[in-house]
């Protein structure tokens, strides 16, 4: 077996160096509406207001700025059709590194053309009969670049951990803190943050009931794979979490929870009519769970991660109307 280390809370800390004054640091919301509901406090960051409209702008961004010279020449590849491939397209552009996104035949025209407005390559397989990672690798060898993961890298979720940073030393110490789950890199370095700077907290991650494959790697003790699952949360869609974000979710996280797609809505929903804020489903699941258990966390101080808001407005209003 490979022995790798993983990164601690000194790499969030150098992350949120490079990051400072070209990420947002975005705000903390409240609602007094919210906090009659659940009886308790709750602070919401809100990642959905980050520059290309999720939190995946702080890994990528610090990923690409410690690239060498030779690698910043010579370019990075990504692959990705949602969040990870906008973060790495605008971070690129930023930093003047050419950019090649593979992306699938069916991933939607608008983002297609947002990561081609980044100024990025957009190469496109066929989802049913090529394999993302073996084209993504073929690019690096044969053209130089260099592969950034979506999640399962130190620098990404390093840089994830920085939004966990400033939730804290902007409200202090929290009893709990609720964070979407896909690969892992946001709730890996939200761990090292939170073991830091408010080690009592209770964190969980959440994840979309049909694809619990997280929930049962922690359970389990080993990363378990799934097959793609079926939800609205295309954010968290992931088959399996990644090595470096298991090895500190299994050794810092409390616990794994689900959330049903109808509770994604209806939290998307609250979002929009009571908070004036577009959420993407994926950037509900945390108020989602916190709403399910919300007897246990009475008199409490809950914190919020709402990881993004990237969705189409036509299906915004589908999922609404629906
Ligand atoms: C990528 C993403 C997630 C999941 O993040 P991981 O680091 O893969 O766990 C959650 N919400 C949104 C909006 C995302 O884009």
């Amino acid at each position: 077996m490979t022995t790798f280390e993983l990164p601690t809370y000194v790499d969030v800390e150098a992350a949120a160096k490079r990051i400072a004054g070209v990420a947002h640091r975005t705000p903390v919301q409240t609602s007094r509406t919210l906090n009659e509901m659940i009886g308790t406090e709750v602070f919401l960051k809100c990642e959905n207001f980050q520059r290309m409209g999720a939190f995946k702008f702080r890994g990528a961004f610090n990923a690409l700025s410690k690239f060498s010279p030779e690698q910043r020449k010579a370019g990075v590849v990504a692959f990705s059709s949602g969040n990870h491939a906008q973060g790495i397209a605008l971070s690129a552009k930023i930093l003047g590194i050419p950019a090649t996104i593979v992306m699938p035949h069916d991933a939607p025209a608008a983002k297609v053309a947002a990561t081609k407005g980044y100024g990025a390559n957009v190469v496109i397989y066929d989802r049913y009969t090529e394999d993302r990672e073996a084209i993504g690798r073929r690019l690096a060898e044969e053209q130089g670049l260099t592969l950034i993961p979506p999640y399962d890298h130190p620098d990404i979720l390093a840089g994830q951990g920085t939004a966990a940073k400033e939730l804290f030393e902007d409200v202090g110490p929290l009893d709990y803190l609720f964070v979407p789950l896909g690969g892992g890199g946001l709730l890996s370095g939200t761990a090292l943050s939170t073991r830091a700077l408010a080690p009592q907290c209770v964190l969980y991650g959440v994840e979309p009931e049909a694809g619990n494959d997280g929930q049962q790697s922690f359970r389990k003790g080993e990363i378990v794979h799934i097959d793609t699952p079926k939800t609205i949360a295309d954010g968290a869609q992931t088959q399996h979490l990644g090595n470096y974000t298991f090895g500190i979710i299994k050794r810092d996280v409390n616990d794994i929870l689900t959330a049903p797609d109808a509770e994604l809505v209806s939290t998307m929903k609250f979002y929009a009519t009571r908070m004036k804020m577009i959420v993407e489903p994926t950037g509900c699941l945390g108020l989602a769970a916190a709403l399910s258990m919300k007897d246990a966390l009475k008199g409490k101080r809950v914190g919020i991660i709402i990881s993004g808001g990237n969705i189409d407005l036509e299906r915004f209003c589908a999922l609404a109307a629906a």
